[in-house]
């Protein structure tokens, strides 16, 4: 017999109305960016989707250039879902973006219509799925009109290959004009998308109350800021780690003295909290009543472990939460 989801998966998981929305989300959400390429032995990449779904996390966050090589993560998905997950699909919730370079020209890259539309196809193609459940624009495009990539994502809507839209990379202005094209079109967006965690805190400049007042939903990612905000880099930087995998995105170069001072501070007062940082930094970001759901990578099931053990501590008071701020500041 092959994967049987553990029948107890929805007992401990909190599931948050997204904006004004008909659809919750798990608090957490688990991304496929990084150990779901084809770098990646396929038996990890499906045992931690296993482990994700036994916990109740029911959604799963793609993009057309997820891997390496890009599309790969698709496909590697597709395989999986084929293989495990495809009698619970109506259980899950799968997204999957277009708005970065996807194919040479000048018809892969950004937010044209002709870009959008043909590469919603093909991640469909590569996942094996008739529709995604949320399709989003990855980045704004400085060129093209706001006005056809929204009309691109209310098109996709109709179509049927997507059932929700969402916004990614857009910062408070942006995103507000395009929340209400999309509104006019008859399509609200479902879903905004932010890099947000301790360390980097640009969306409280202005887009969470954004978000908030349009009635939106928000789903930060990289909430550890890639594993800095675990225990991770304490004491070095493991082999097996992001930082030492040659990835462009976290180098070991990033992993400075003066971070690892706030981190060792962020860790003994998590410590003293009775929990991890890994625990204590997703419970921050989660601590926002319009922040859905955290959108969290892994590279071990036992990371997700972590992140679900969050949920049992979860309250800060007002002096922790400044207490932290000093941290920050220090
Ligand atoms: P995180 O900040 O959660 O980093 C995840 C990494 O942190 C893991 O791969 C692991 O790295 C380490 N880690 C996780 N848990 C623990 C733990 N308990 N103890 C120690 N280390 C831990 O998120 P990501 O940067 O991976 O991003 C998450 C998702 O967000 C992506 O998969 C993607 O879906 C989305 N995303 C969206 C973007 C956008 O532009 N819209 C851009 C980037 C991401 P290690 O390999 O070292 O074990």
């Amino acid at each position: 017999m092959g994967y049987q989801p553990d029948k107890n998966r929805y007992g401990t998981m909190e599931y948050r109305r997204c904006g004004q929305s008909g659809l919750r989300l798990p608090a957490i959400s688990l991304g496929l960016w990084h150990n779901f390429g084809d770098a990646t032995l396929i038996e990890n990449s499906r045992q931690l989707l296993q482990r994700a779904f036994d916990l109740g996390i029911t959604h799963f966050d793609l993009a057309n250039n997820y891997g390496p090589p890009p599309g790969s993560a698709e496909r590697n998905f597709g395989r999986i879902l084929q293989e495990d997950f495809l009698p619970w699909r109506d259980e899950l919730i799968v997204s999957t973006k277009a708005g970065y370079t996807m194919w040479e020209g000048p018809y892969g890259d950004w937010g044209s219509r002709k870009y959008l539309l043909a590469s919603l196809d093909q991640s469909l193609k590569r996942m094996g799925l008739e529709y995604v459940d949320i399709f989003y624009h990855h980045r704004p495009d400085p060129e093209t009109p706001l006005q056809e990539t929204m009309k691109a994502l209310d098109h996709v809507v109709r179509q049927g290959k997507a059932l929700y839209v969402g916004l990614s990379n857009y910062p408070a202005v942006l995103a507000r004009q395009a929340i209400d094209i999309l509104n006019d079109l008859g399509t609200p967006c479902l879903i905004h998308q932010p890099k947000y965690s301790l360390f980097e805190r640009a969306p409280e400049a202005g887009l969470l109350n954004v978000l908030q007042e349009k009635g939106v939903g928000c789903i930060p990612f990289s909430p550890l800021a890639g594993g800095q905000l675990t225990n991770r880099y304490l004491n070095g930087i493991p082999a097996d780690s992001r930082a030492a995998s040659g990835s462009k995105f976290l180098n070991p170069d990033q992993i400075t003295e003066e971070k690892l001072e706030k981190v060792r501070k962020l860790n003994a007062m998590a410590e003293e909290r009775g929990q991890k940082l890994s625990q204590m930094a997703l419970a921050w970001v989660l601590r926002h009543e319009n922040v859905t759901s955290v959108l969290i990578g892994a590279s071990k099931a036992a990371q997700i472990d972590d992140a679900v053990g969050m949920l049992a501590n979860r309250h800060f008071s007002a002096e922790e939460l400044s207490r932290i701020e000093g941290i920050l500041n220090s």
